[in-house]
Protein backbone atom coordinates (compact mmCIF):
# COMPACT_ATOMS: atom_id res chain seq x y z
CA UNK A 1 0.00 0.00 0.00
CA UNK A 2 1.52 3.33 -1.09
CA UNK A 3 0.70 5.68 1.36
CA UNK A 4 1.43 3.18 4.38
CA UNK A 5 4.99 2.57 2.89
CA UNK A 6 5.56 5.93 2.83
CA UNK A 7 4.52 6.08 6.42
CA UNK A 8 7.13 3.41 7.20
CA UNK A 9 9.91 4.98 4.85
CA UNK A 10 9.39 8.52 6.66
CA UNK A 11 10.06 6.70 10.22
CA UNK A 12 13.25 5.37 8.86
CA UNK A 13 14.30 8.12 6.23
CA UNK A 14 14.47 12.44 7.02
CA UNK A 15 11.09 13.52 7.31
CA UNK A 16 13.17 17.10 6.82
CA UNK A 17 14.20 15.67 3.45
CA UNK A 18 11.01 14.43 2.26
CA UNK A 19 9.12 18.00 3.25
CA UNK A 20 12.10 19.90 1.60
CA UNK A 21 11.36 18.08 -1.60
CA UNK A 22 7.86 18.98 -1.84
CA UNK A 23 8.25 22.71 -1.69
CA UNK A 24 11.30 22.45 -4.34
CA UNK A 25 9.11 20.96 -6.66
CA UNK A 26 6.16 22.86 -5.85
CA UNK A 27 8.65 25.97 -6.20
CA UNK A 28 10.27 24.38 -9.68
CA UNK A 29 6.68 23.77 -10.78
CA UNK A 30 3.62 25.11 -9.44
CA UNK A 31 4.00 28.31 -11.75
CA UNK A 32 2.46 25.98 -14.36
CA UNK A 33 0.21 24.06 -12.43
CA UNK A 34 -1.26 26.94 -10.24
CA UNK A 35 -2.73 24.60 -7.62
CA UNK A 36 -1.65 26.84 -4.92
CA UNK A 37 -2.80 29.71 -3.63
CA UNK A 38 -0.99 30.35 -0.64
CA UNK A 39 1.77 28.33 0.50
CA UNK A 40 3.24 27.20 4.44
CA UNK A 41 6.34 27.10 4.04
CA UNK A 42 8.06 28.23 6.91
CA UNK A 43 5.77 26.70 9.49
CA UNK A 44 6.00 23.34 7.19
CA UNK A 45 9.86 23.11 7.43
CA UNK A 46 9.56 24.01 11.40
CA UNK A 47 6.73 21.14 11.78
CA UNK A 48 9.13 18.55 9.98
CA UNK A 49 11.54 19.75 12.08
CA UNK A 50 9.42 19.07 15.30
CA UNK A 51 7.88 15.72 14.23
CA UNK A 52 11.05 14.38 13.54
CA UNK A 53 11.95 14.50 17.31
CA UNK A 54 8.89 12.69 17.89
CA UNK A 55 9.69 10.54 15.06
CA UNK A 56 12.85 9.59 16.55
CA UNK A 57 11.57 8.56 19.52
CA UNK A 58 8.79 6.87 18.32
CA UNK A 59 5.90 8.89 19.67
CA UNK A 60 4.60 10.68 16.41
CA UNK A 61 0.87 10.58 15.20
CA UNK A 62 -0.57 8.70 12.73
CA UNK A 63 -0.09 11.21 10.15
CA UNK A 64 4.03 10.94 11.09
CA UNK A 65 4.63 14.16 8.72
CA UNK A 66 2.84 13.37 5.92
CA UNK A 67 2.34 16.69 3.56
CA UNK A 68 -1.05 17.84 3.22
CA UNK A 69 -2.80 20.03 1.17
CA UNK A 70 -6.46 22.04 2.13
CA UNK A 71 -8.89 23.11 -0.23
CA UNK A 72 -9.06 27.09 0.76
CA UNK A 73 -12.54 27.45 1.90
CA UNK A 74 -11.37 25.48 5.20
CA UNK A 75 -9.94 27.70 7.78
CA UNK A 76 -6.24 26.92 8.71
CA UNK A 77 -5.77 29.80 11.81
CA UNK A 78 -3.36 32.30 11.03
CA UNK A 79 -3.33 31.66 7.28
CA UNK A 80 -4.51 33.06 4.23
CA UNK A 81 -8.09 31.89 3.16
CA UNK A 82 -9.36 32.91 -0.23
CA UNK A 83 -12.39 30.94 -1.37
CA UNK A 84 -10.75 31.02 -4.79
CA UNK A 85 -12.57 34.71 -4.12
CA UNK A 86 -11.27 38.64 -4.49
CA UNK A 87 -14.08 38.57 -1.83
CA UNK A 88 -12.08 36.94 0.86
CA UNK A 89 -8.36 37.69 -0.85
CA UNK A 90 -6.86 39.24 2.09
CA UNK A 91 -8.92 37.85 4.70
CA UNK A 92 -6.59 36.05 7.45
CA UNK A 93 -8.57 32.37 9.06
CA UNK A 94 -8.68 33.44 12.71
CA UNK A 95 -9.09 29.73 13.74
CA UNK A 96 -8.98 25.73 12.78
CA UNK A 97 -11.81 24.11 11.12
CA UNK A 98 -12.11 21.44 13.41
CA UNK A 99 -10.58 18.78 10.86
CA UNK A 100 -7.42 21.03 10.80
CA UNK A 101 -7.29 20.17 14.92
CA UNK A 102 -7.37 17.06 14.05
CA UNK A 103 -4.77 16.19 11.45
CA UNK A 104 -2.35 18.82 13.23
CA UNK A 105 -3.15 15.98 16.12
CA UNK A 106 -2.08 13.32 14.42
CA UNK A 107 1.18 15.09 12.64
CA UNK A 108 -0.04 16.35 9.67
CA UNK A 109 1.63 18.66 7.96
CA UNK A 110 -0.18 21.29 5.82
CA UNK A 111 1.90 22.71 3.31
CA UNK A 112 -0.68 24.67 1.30
CA UNK A 113 -3.90 26.36 0.48
CA UNK A 114 -5.14 24.99 -2.34
CA UNK A 115 -6.88 26.56 -5.72
CA UNK A 116 -10.43 26.03 -6.17
CA UNK A 117 -13.13 27.58 -8.30
CA UNK A 118 -14.48 30.81 -6.44
CA UNK A 119 -16.40 29.59 -3.60
CA UNK A 120 -16.68 26.13 -4.69
CA UNK A 121 -18.98 27.01 -8.05
CA UNK A 122 -18.19 25.04 -10.93
CA UNK A 123 -16.79 22.06 -12.50
CA UNK A 124 -13.46 22.08 -14.10
CA UNK A 125 -11.54 24.93 -11.76
CA UNK A 126 -11.36 27.65 -13.92
CA UNK A 127 -13.30 30.02 -12.20
CA UNK A 128 -10.80 30.74 -9.53
CA UNK A 129 -10.18 34.86 -9.08
CA UNK A 130 -6.36 33.05 -8.60
CA UNK A 131 -6.36 32.37 -12.50
CA UNK A 132 -7.01 28.47 -13.83
CA UNK A 133 -5.36 25.30 -11.84
CA UNK A 134 -4.12 23.11 -14.75
CA UNK A 135 -4.33 19.22 -15.38
CA UNK A 136 -0.81 18.03 -14.15
CA UNK A 137 -1.63 15.35 -16.95
CA UNK A 138 -1.61 17.45 -19.80
CA UNK A 139 -1.47 21.25 -18.21
CA UNK A 140 -4.25 22.15 -21.71
CA UNK A 141 -7.04 20.22 -19.99
CA UNK A 142 -8.54 21.50 -16.94
CA UNK A 143 -7.86 19.15 -13.82
CA UNK A 144 -11.88 19.16 -12.69
CA UNK A 145 -13.54 21.22 -10.01
CA UNK A 146 -13.99 23.05 -7.75
CA UNK A 147 -11.00 21.20 -5.41
CA UNK A 148 -8.95 21.79 -8.52
CA UNK A 149 -5.72 22.63 -7.06
CA UNK A 150 -6.37 19.43 -3.90
CA UNK A 151 -6.55 17.03 -6.56
CA UNK A 152 -3.84 18.83 -8.91
CA UNK A 153 -1.26 19.15 -5.93
CA UNK A 154 -1.87 15.44 -5.14
CA UNK A 155 -0.99 14.11 -8.82
CA UNK A 156 1.86 16.79 -9.75
CA UNK A 157 3.58 14.76 -5.95
CA UNK A 158 3.78 18.06 -4.53
CA UNK A 159 1.59 16.59 -1.46
CA UNK A 160 0.55 13.47 -0.09
CA UNK A 161 -2.68 13.88 0.60
CA UNK A 162 -4.92 16.50 0.25
CA UNK A 163 -8.59 17.49 1.67
CA UNK A 164 -11.36 19.15 -0.38
CA UNK A 165 -14.89 19.83 0.07
CA UNK A 166 -17.59 17.80 -2.14
CA UNK A 167 -21.31 19.40 -2.71
CA UNK A 168 -22.17 18.18 -5.62
CA UNK A 169 -19.26 16.26 -6.88
CA UNK A 170 -16.20 18.73 -6.06
CA UNK A 171 -13.76 15.67 -4.34
CA UNK A 172 -14.59 13.55 -7.04
CA UNK A 173 -14.60 15.24 -10.42
CA UNK A 174 -11.20 16.34 -9.90
CA UNK A 175 -9.98 13.18 -8.17
CA UNK A 176 -11.47 11.64 -11.78
CA UNK A 177 -9.82 14.04 -13.78
CA UNK A 178 -6.49 14.40 -12.43
CA UNK A 179 -6.19 9.98 -12.05
CA UNK A 180 -5.99 10.53 -7.90
CA UNK A 181 -8.32 8.64 -5.24
CA UNK A 182 -11.20 10.71 -3.95
CA UNK A 183 -13.41 10.39 -1.36
CA UNK A 184 -16.93 11.63 -0.46
CA UNK A 185 -17.52 11.16 2.96
CA UNK A 186 -21.81 10.11 3.95
CA UNK A 187 -23.91 13.67 4.96
CA UNK A 188 -22.65 14.15 8.84
CA UNK A 189 -19.29 12.00 8.85
CA UNK A 190 -17.02 14.91 9.33
CA UNK A 191 -17.64 17.71 10.53
CA UNK A 192 -18.41 21.27 8.45
CA UNK A 193 -17.19 23.18 11.05
CA UNK A 194 -14.36 26.22 9.72
CA UNK A 195 -15.64 25.30 6.14
CA UNK A 196 -17.16 28.14 3.87
CA UNK A 197 -20.69 27.08 3.21
CA UNK A 198 -21.75 26.91 -0.33
CA UNK A 199 -24.97 24.65 0.26
CA UNK A 200 -25.14 23.57 3.87
CA UNK A 201 -27.92 20.61 3.33
CA UNK A 202 -25.74 18.93 0.64
CA UNK A 203 -21.81 19.57 1.24
CA UNK A 204 -19.03 18.70 3.67
CA UNK A 205 -15.15 18.33 3.71
CA UNK A 206 -13.73 14.85 2.60
CA UNK A 207 -10.29 13.07 2.01
CA UNK A 208 -8.02 13.00 -2.03
CA UNK A 209 -5.31 10.20 -1.41
CA UNK A 210 -2.96 7.87 -3.99
CA UNK A 211 -4.74 5.19 -2.63
CA UNK A 212 -7.82 3.80 -0.81
CA UNK A 213 -5.55 3.28 2.61
CA UNK A 214 -4.87 7.12 2.37
CA UNK A 215 -8.20 7.32 2.02
CA UNK A 216 -9.06 5.68 4.69
CA UNK A 217 -6.32 6.79 7.17
CA UNK A 218 -7.46 10.68 6.66
CA UNK A 219 -11.01 9.55 7.06
CA UNK A 220 -10.08 8.22 10.41
CA UNK A 221 -8.73 11.32 11.60
CA UNK A 222 -11.29 13.25 10.26
CA UNK A 223 -14.72 11.73 10.93
CA UNK A 224 -16.96 11.90 14.04
CA UNK A 225 -18.90 13.80 15.94
CA UNK A 226 -18.25 17.73 16.83
CA UNK A 227 -20.03 19.70 19.09
CA UNK A 228 -19.24 22.51 17.16
CA UNK A 229 -21.55 20.92 13.76
CA UNK A 230 -24.92 19.46 15.35
CA UNK A 231 -25.09 17.32 12.37
CA UNK A 232 -22.37 14.91 12.57
CA UNK A 233 -22.76 11.61 13.78
CA UNK A 234 -19.82 9.04 15.94
CA UNK A 235 -17.58 7.46 13.64
CA UNK A 236 -16.06 3.96 14.44
CA UNK A 237 -12.32 5.33 13.13
CA UNK A 238 -11.36 1.99 11.85
CA UNK A 239 -11.25 2.37 8.13
CA UNK A 240 -7.86 1.49 7.98
CA UNK A 241 -8.11 -1.43 9.67
CA UNK A 242 -10.96 -2.30 7.23
CA UNK A 243 -8.62 -1.87 4.32
CA UNK A 244 -5.85 -3.26 5.98
CA UNK A 245 -7.66 -6.82 7.23
CA UNK A 246 -9.27 -6.89 3.46
CA UNK A 247 -8.89 -10.55 2.01
CA UNK A 248 -9.35 -11.24 -2.11
CA UNK A 249 -11.96 -13.78 -1.03
CA UNK A 250 -13.99 -10.68 0.55
CA UNK A 251 -14.84 -9.62 -3.12
CA UNK A 252 -16.82 -12.32 -3.23
CA UNK A 253 -19.30 -11.07 -0.74
CA UNK A 254 -19.79 -7.99 -2.47
CA UNK A 255 -23.19 -7.62 -3.83
CA UNK A 256 -22.71 -4.39 -6.47
CA UNK A 257 -25.58 -3.18 -8.44
CA UNK A 258 -24.92 -1.09 -11.63
CA UNK A 259 -27.74 1.62 -13.10
CA UNK A 260 -28.19 1.75 -16.97
CA UNK A 261 -28.79 5.10 -16.28
CA UNK A 262 -25.17 5.95 -15.04
CA UNK A 263 -24.06 4.78 -18.49
CA UNK A 264 -26.75 6.86 -20.76
CA UNK A 265 -24.93 9.72 -22.97
CA UNK A 266 -21.36 8.68 -21.82
CA UNK A 267 -18.42 8.86 -23.44
CA UNK A 268 -17.96 5.48 -25.01
CA UNK A 269 -14.09 5.14 -24.53
CA UNK A 270 -15.48 5.77 -20.54
CA UNK A 271 -18.08 3.42 -20.46
CA UNK A 272 -15.74 0.58 -21.83
CA UNK A 273 -13.61 1.14 -19.29
CA UNK A 274 -15.70 0.72 -16.83
CA UNK A 275 -17.08 -2.04 -18.34
CA UNK A 276 -14.22 -3.75 -18.33
CA UNK A 277 -13.82 -3.70 -14.43
CA UNK A 278 -17.39 -4.65 -13.89
CA UNK A 279 -16.64 -7.84 -15.74
CA UNK A 280 -13.46 -8.12 -13.57
CA UNK A 281 -14.75 -7.59 -10.62
CA UNK A 282 -17.42 -10.39 -11.61
CA UNK A 283 -14.87 -12.55 -12.88
CA UNK A 284 -13.07 -12.70 -9.16
CA UNK A 285 -16.87 -13.30 -7.22
CA UNK A 286 -18.40 -10.18 -6.94
CA UNK A 287 -22.27 -10.37 -7.37
CA UNK A 288 -22.94 -8.01 -9.83
CA UNK A 289 -26.59 -6.97 -10.66
CA UNK A 290 -28.34 -4.08 -13.15
CA UNK A 291 -30.84 -2.10 -11.75
CA UNK A 292 -33.15 1.55 -12.48
CA UNK A 293 -32.63 4.76 -10.74
CA UNK A 294 -35.77 6.65 -12.73
CA UNK A 295 -35.30 9.68 -10.88
CA UNK A 296 -31.76 10.33 -11.76
CA UNK A 297 -32.58 12.10 -15.11
CA UNK A 298 -34.07 15.11 -12.71
CA UNK A 299 -30.73 15.18 -10.70
CA UNK A 300 -29.36 18.33 -12.19
CA UNK A 301 -32.20 20.86 -12.08
CA UNK A 302 -33.40 19.62 -8.89
CA UNK A 303 -29.42 19.61 -7.15
CA UNK A 304 -29.16 23.72 -9.21
CA UNK A 305 -32.61 24.24 -7.31
CA UNK A 306 -31.28 23.41 -3.97
CA UNK A 307 -27.93 24.93 -4.84
CA UNK A 308 -28.72 28.12 -5.88
CA UNK A 309 -31.51 28.57 -2.98
CA UNK A 310 -28.64 27.77 -0.23
CA UNK A 311 -26.10 29.21 -2.40
CA UNK A 312 -27.44 32.80 -2.28
CA UNK A 313 -28.38 32.62 1.62
CA UNK A 314 -24.66 31.27 2.35
CA UNK A 315 -23.65 34.63 0.65
CA UNK A 316 -25.74 37.23 2.41
CA UNK A 317 -22.67 37.22 4.63
CA UNK A 318 -20.19 38.90 1.96
CA UNK A 319 -21.52 42.38 2.19
CA UNK A 320 -17.83 43.89 2.86
CA UNK A 321 -18.85 45.05 6.59
CA UNK A 322 -17.32 42.64 8.90
CA UNK A 323 -14.66 41.62 6.65
CA UNK A 324 -13.56 40.93 3.22
CA UNK A 325 -13.27 43.46 0.07
CA UNK A 326 -15.18 46.76 0.48
CA UNK A 327 -16.24 49.06 -1.86
CA UNK A 328 -18.97 51.84 0.15
CA UNK A 329 -21.38 54.02 -1.62
CA UNK A 330 -23.63 56.89 -0.65
CA UNK A 331 -26.25 53.98 1.57
CA UNK A 332 -25.64 50.66 2.50
CA UNK A 333 -27.85 49.18 -0.79
CA UNK A 334 -25.00 51.11 -2.88
CA UNK A 335 -22.50 50.05 -0.44
CA UNK A 336 -23.03 46.39 -0.43
CA UNK A 337 -23.95 46.84 -4.25
CA UNK A 338 -20.56 48.04 -5.14
CA UNK A 339 -18.74 45.74 -3.03
CA UNK A 340 -20.32 42.37 -4.32
CA UNK A 341 -20.13 44.05 -8.12
CA UNK A 342 -16.69 44.39 -8.12
CA UNK A 343 -15.50 41.32 -6.26
CA UNK A 344 -17.46 38.55 -7.28
CA UNK A 345 -17.11 36.14 -10.44
CA UNK A 346 -19.46 35.76 -13.11
CA UNK A 347 -20.86 32.42 -11.70
CA UNK A 348 -20.76 33.37 -8.50
CA UNK A 349 -23.29 36.31 -9.46
CA UNK A 350 -25.44 34.13 -11.52
CA UNK A 351 -25.96 31.60 -8.52
CA UNK A 352 -26.96 34.39 -5.71
CA UNK A 353 -29.46 36.11 -8.62
CA UNK A 354 -30.89 32.76 -9.27
CA UNK A 355 -31.26 31.81 -5.98
CA UNK A 356 -32.67 34.64 -4.58
CA UNK A 357 -35.21 34.92 -7.73
CA UNK A 358 -36.34 31.26 -6.74
CA UNK A 359 -36.24 31.55 -3.04
CA UNK A 360 -39.00 34.74 -3.35
CA UNK A 361 -42.31 34.34 -1.57
CA UNK A 362 -44.28 34.30 -4.93
CA UNK A 363 -42.20 31.71 -6.68
CA UNK A 364 -40.87 29.48 -3.78
CA UNK A 365 -43.96 26.78 -4.20
CA UNK A 366 -42.86 26.80 -8.30
CA UNK A 367 -39.44 25.71 -8.18
CA UNK A 368 -37.80 25.28 -4.68
CA UNK A 369 -40.81 23.52 -2.44
CA UNK A 370 -40.76 20.73 -5.80
CA UNK A 371 -37.02 20.66 -5.54
CA UNK A 372 -37.50 19.37 -2.11
CA UNK A 373 -40.14 16.94 -3.02
CA UNK A 374 -38.21 15.37 -5.70
CA UNK A 375 -35.05 14.76 -3.79
CA UNK A 376 -36.88 12.78 -1.56
CA UNK A 377 -37.54 10.77 -4.78
CA UNK A 378 -33.83 10.11 -5.49
CA UNK A 379 -33.50 9.23 -1.86
CA UNK A 380 -36.06 6.78 -2.34
CA UNK A 381 -34.40 5.19 -5.62
CA UNK A 382 -30.89 4.84 -3.30
CA UNK A 383 -32.93 3.26 -0.37
CA UNK A 384 -34.72 1.13 -2.42
CA UNK A 385 -31.43 -0.20 -3.94
CA UNK A 386 -29.04 -0.44 -1.00
CA UNK A 387 -32.00 -2.66 0.47
CA UNK A 388 -30.61 -5.30 -1.77
CA UNK A 389 -26.79 -4.33 -2.79
CA UNK A 390 -24.05 -3.08 -1.07
CA UNK A 391 -22.73 -0.99 -3.66
CA UNK A 392 -23.79 0.80 -6.87
CA UNK A 393 -20.93 1.09 -9.31
CA UNK A 394 -20.40 3.40 -12.61
CA UNK A 395 -18.16 6.31 -14.41
CA UNK A 396 -17.50 9.35 -12.09
CA UNK A 397 -17.57 11.92 -15.28
CA UNK A 398 -19.48 11.19 -18.43
CA UNK A 399 -16.88 12.71 -20.45
CA UNK A 400 -12.90 12.85 -20.46
CA UNK A 401 -11.49 16.81 -19.12
CA UNK A 402 -11.71 19.15 -21.95
CA UNK A 403 -9.66 22.26 -22.66
CA UNK A 404 -9.13 24.87 -20.63
CA UNK A 405 -11.41 27.85 -21.32
CA UNK A 406 -13.94 25.14 -23.41
CA UNK A 407 -16.98 25.58 -21.15
CA UNK A 408 -16.13 28.45 -19.19
CA UNK A 409 -18.76 30.38 -20.85
CA UNK A 410 -21.06 27.88 -21.21
CA UNK A 411 -22.73 27.49 -17.59
CA UNK A 412 -25.43 24.82 -18.94
CA UNK A 413 -22.94 22.37 -20.54
CA UNK A 414 -20.53 23.01 -17.24
CA UNK A 415 -23.66 22.09 -14.77
CA UNK A 416 -24.44 19.06 -17.21
CA UNK A 417 -21.46 17.76 -16.46
CA UNK A 418 -22.66 16.72 -12.70
CA UNK A 419 -24.83 14.39 -13.99
CA UNK A 420 -23.36 11.27 -12.64
CA UNK A 421 -22.01 12.81 -8.82
CA UNK A 422 -24.95 15.42 -7.52
CA UNK A 423 -27.40 12.39 -6.62
CA UNK A 424 -25.56 11.04 -4.26
CA UNK A 425 -25.30 14.64 -1.95
CA UNK A 426 -28.47 14.63 -2.87
CA UNK A 427 -29.27 11.78 -1.02
CA UNK A 428 -26.59 12.07 1.77
CA UNK A 429 -24.46 9.14 0.82
CA UNK A 430 -21.20 8.40 0.63
CA UNK A 431 -19.01 8.17 -2.75
CA UNK A 432 -15.67 7.47 -4.12
CA UNK A 433 -13.68 8.04 -7.65
CA UNK A 434 -10.95 5.64 -8.36
CA UNK A 435 -8.57 5.93 -11.48
CA UNK A 436 -8.77 3.01 -13.47
CA UNK A 437 -7.36 3.43 -16.87
CA UNK A 438 -6.84 6.18 -19.41
CA UNK A 439 -8.23 7.10 -22.44
CA UNK A 440 -6.64 9.82 -25.22
CA UNK A 441 -3.79 9.91 -22.48
CA UNK A 442 -6.13 11.26 -19.83
CA UNK A 443 -7.22 9.89 -16.50
CA UNK A 444 -10.81 7.55 -15.99
CA UNK A 445 -12.62 7.69 -12.38
CA UNK A 446 -14.39 5.29 -11.29
CA UNK A 447 -17.25 5.94 -8.92
CA UNK A 448 -18.48 3.67 -6.10
CA UNK A 449 -21.92 4.50 -3.70
CA UNK A 450 -22.71 3.11 -1.01
CA UNK A 451 -25.36 3.44 1.94
CA UNK A 452 -25.14 6.71 4.23
CA UNK A 453 -22.65 6.17 7.26
CA UNK A 454 -21.53 2.57 5.19
CA UNK A 455 -18.10 3.62 4.29
CA UNK A 456 -16.65 0.99 5.61
CA UNK A 457 -18.72 -1.12 2.60
CA UNK A 458 -17.50 1.56 0.23
CA UNK A 459 -13.66 1.11 1.39
CA UNK A 460 -14.37 -2.73 0.80
CA UNK A 461 -15.07 -1.57 -2.76
CA UNK A 462 -12.53 0.97 -3.56
CA UNK A 463 -9.64 -1.65 -2.26
CA UNK A 464 -11.21 -5.14 -4.83
CA UNK A 465 -11.07 -2.16 -7.65
CA UNK A 466 -7.31 -1.10 -6.59
CA UNK A 467 -6.72 -4.78 -6.40
CA UNK A 468 -8.62 -5.63 -9.51
CA UNK A 469 -6.69 -2.96 -11.83
CA UNK A 470 -3.19 -4.29 -9.91
CA UNK A 471 -2.79 -1.94 -7.02
CA UNK A 472 -0.54 -3.31 -4.42
N1 LIG B 1 -19.97 21.38 -9.92
C1 LIG B 1 -20.93 21.50 -8.86
C2 LIG B 1 -21.38 22.92 -8.74
O1 LIG B 1 -20.88 23.73 -9.45
C3 LIG B 1 -20.37 20.98 -7.59
C4 LIG B 1 -19.62 21.94 -6.76
C5 LIG B 1 -19.13 21.39 -5.46
O2 LIG B 1 -19.25 20.18 -5.20
N2 LIG B 1 -18.64 22.27 -4.62
O3 LIG B 1 -22.24 23.25 -7.98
Amino acid sequence: MFTKDLIEDLSSNSLEEHIHKKIEEIQKKDKEINSFITLNIEDAQNSSKEIQKKIDKGIQGKLSGLAISIKDNIAVSKLRMTCGSKVLENYIAPYDATIINSIKKEDGIIIGKCNMDEFACGSDGTSSYFGPTKNPRNIDYVPGGSSSGSAASLAAGFTDLSIGSDTGGSIRCPASFCGVYGFKPSYGLVSRYGLSDMAMSLEGPGPFAKDTYGIALLLDIISGKDPRDTVTVESSKSYTKTVENFKDQDIKNLKIAYAKEFFEGVDEKIKNIILDKISKLESEGAKIEEVSLPNIKYAIPIYYLVVFSEFSSAMSKFDGFKYGHYVGGQDIVEAVSNTRETSMGIEVKRRVLLGTFITMEEFRGRWYTKALKARSAIKEDFKRIFNSYDLLIGPTMPTLPWKIGERISDPLSMYSSDILTVSANLAGICASSQPVGEAKGLPVGLQLHADSLCESKLLKGMRAVELACGGI
